[in-house]
């Protein structure tokens, strides 16, 4: 309605004569309200929000304590999801969404860039209506229910990928429990799509299958995780195990521990962010690969954000910082405001390190395939694009939840996007985002992609419980924190403490990276398909099998 009446005003001239007030019980969070201010709302009334707000009060604290908590926590929310847009005022922010999965009918109404969408397939109003109806018959049951119920994150899938790191399941129960997973829960447009032409009775040998890439073993990549906010011991194993399966790791910006400084050079990718933290020719000449970051798929638009607990000696000392200080790395670089800035700062580290390959790692976002152009023509050599699946336990709830698109997205329209530029040969383009399975690779190298990385599913590998206290300093596995001791992590009150040992989780991590590997292979072999990189951007090796009616991939 309120997208409707605003275009409806809009065309008669009439918009400025009025304001547009919703009041609806259909209010419940920080993204119904953006989106209804965003499709020309000037104000709300969220009365139900408000009213269960204010059940909330009790002895201790009083009715409009609790309203005026609740009114704050939204003014916070909806400032910071205006700054991270760019954005100074309210009347300044408009539709700058997009949706994936709507039907014809509402995506005319909302007039906003839908991905995944079709005549025949996608949310209609007559299933928006049932929900509606269906919360209805929940909130006036009777019965007491959660309002809001967030379905747990890959129940299964930590365990699954850490039983074959520890070489407790081979990659064939891995696969296949993984697979499992994406049927019961599927969390991202590739755990729609099937492989074609896959027969179960296997016409290769896993040897005669190539699934190399510029001189490492398989098209897989740790993505980028930074000393400071991964303790050192976690920070050590992703560097070791990755060279030991002679992939790369990519060393998220917070400087190198100095004798790691070259030791990894052909397995090593450093990241300048915003912030530069660590950076020097000696870090730049230490690895084969640099990386800036503009920005990333699980918090697009936001910076980065260490608080003063985790800035421990050692990690100052990557830093190039003082011990005990916040270190913010800024939402976006200040000297990169534009392609002609972003090859100046190419230029600049070629200049540094001759013999590097630069890239450039962005979140997909709509327009994905122009800023992947943008980038081929700044010089770059690797376009990275981060979907909105990944991040550690660190990255906001709100962001996670409702902010950045599905990699899957970005690598089919960078992909298109750089073939008909005409550039795709001069780059590589990798992708990370929620990436737990071989499966889930070989997908996306279909899709368009040359590597992907694994974020999380390398925290899983080497025994993260997915308890997301990865922004406390808390970590119970020694994984996310700078706590060394049980003695430390006692005072701090944490609990079962246990720390990993570097060399054992090496170990661990490259045989569950070299069993990701098989799994390649192994669907390879199944479609009689001898090289990886011949299958890059061939979609039509895809089918979609499952929910047509929801999204039309
Ligand atoms: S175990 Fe918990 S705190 Fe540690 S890395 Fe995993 S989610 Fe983060």
């Amino acid at each position: 309605a309120v997208a409707s009446l605003n275009e409806y005003l809009l065309a008669k001239g009439q918009r400025r004569k009025v304001s547009i007030i919703s009041r609806s019980a259909a209010i419940r969070n920080l993204h119904d309200i953006m989106i209804l201010l965003g499709l020309g709302a000037d104000a709300l009334n969220p009365y139900l929000l408000w009213e269960v707000a204010a059940d909330f009060a009790d002895e201790d604290h009083s009715w409009q304590q609790v309203m005026s908590n609740t009114i704050q926590v939204l003014q916070k929310g909806m400032e910071k999801v205006m700054s991270t847009m760019g954005i100074h005022e309210l009347g300044g922010y408009g539709r700058i969404f997009s949706a994936i999965g709507l039907s014809a009918e509402l995506v005319e109404i909302f007039q906003t860039t839908s991905f995944c969408s079709s005549k025949k397939s996608g949310l209609t109003f007559t299933q928006l209506e049932e929900m509606g109806r269906h919360r209805y018959a929940r909130a006036t049951g009777g019965e007491k229910q959660k309002i809001h119920r967030e379905p747990p994150r890959n129940p299964k899938v930590g365990k699954v990928l850490r039983q074959a790191a520890l070489g407790s399941s081979d990659y064939l129960t891995m696969g296949r429990e993984l697979e499992q997973a994406a049927l019961e829960m599927p969390t991202g447009i590739r755990h729609l799509l099937d492989f074609r032409n896959k027969s179960p009775k296997r016409k290769l040998r896993l040897e005669e299958v190539n699934i190399s890439v510029g001189g490492h073993a398989m098209p897989l990549l740790i993505a980028a995780m930074s000393f400071g906010s991964q303790g050192e011991n976690s920070f050590r194993t992703y560097a070791g195990a990755a060279k030991a399966a002679n992939i790369i790791c990519i060393n998220g910006e917070g400087g190198e521990i100095p004798d790691m400084l070259g030791q990894y050079r052909t397995n090593r990718g450093q990241q300048i962010a915003s912030g530069r933290f660590g950076v020097s020719m000696e870090f730049l000449n230490s690895a084969d690969f640099l990386e800036i970051k503009i920005g990333q798929g699980a918090k697009p638009g936001e910076g980065g954000h260490l608080p003063g607990s985790k800035v421990t000696a050692m990690v100052a000392a990557a830093r190039h910082c003082k011990t005990g200080t916040t270190l913010i790395s800024p939402a976006n670089h200040h000297d990169i405001y534009s392609i002609e800035d972003l090859a100046q700062i190419i230029t600049e580290l070629k200049t540094a390190n001759p013999t590097a390959r630069v890239s450039v790692k962005i979140p997909v976002t709509s327009g994905v395939g122009t800023i992947a152009v943008g980038i081929a023509k700044a010089g770059a050599d690797i376009v990275n694009l981060s979907g909105f699946e990944g991040g550690t336990g660190a990255a906001r709830e709100h962001a996670k939840r409702h902010v950045g698109l599905p990699v899957e997205i970005g690598v089919f329209h960078a992909h298109h996007a750089l073939l008909e530029a005409g550039l795709r040969a001069e780059v590589e383009i990798w992708a990370d985002g929620g990436i737990r399975s071989g499966a889930d690779v070989l997908k996306m190298i279909l899709l368009g992609a040359n590597r992907v990385g694994l974020g999380t599913a390398a925290l899983m590998g080497i025994g993260c419980i997915s308890c997301r206290r990865c922004h406390l300093d808390r970590c119970p596995r020694g994984i996310s924190t700078q706590l060394g001791t049980s003695i430390e992590a006692e005072a701090r009150g944490v609990k079962g403490f246990r720390p990993r040992d570097i060399t054992v989780e090496v170990e661990n991590l490259a045989r569950m990276l070299n069993a990701i590997g098989d799994e390649i292979r192994h669907h390879l072999a199944e479609m009689s398909q001898k090289r990886l990189q011949d299958l890059v951007g061939r979609t039509d090796l895809l089918v979609q099998n499952r929910m047509n009616n929801r999204l039309d991939v």
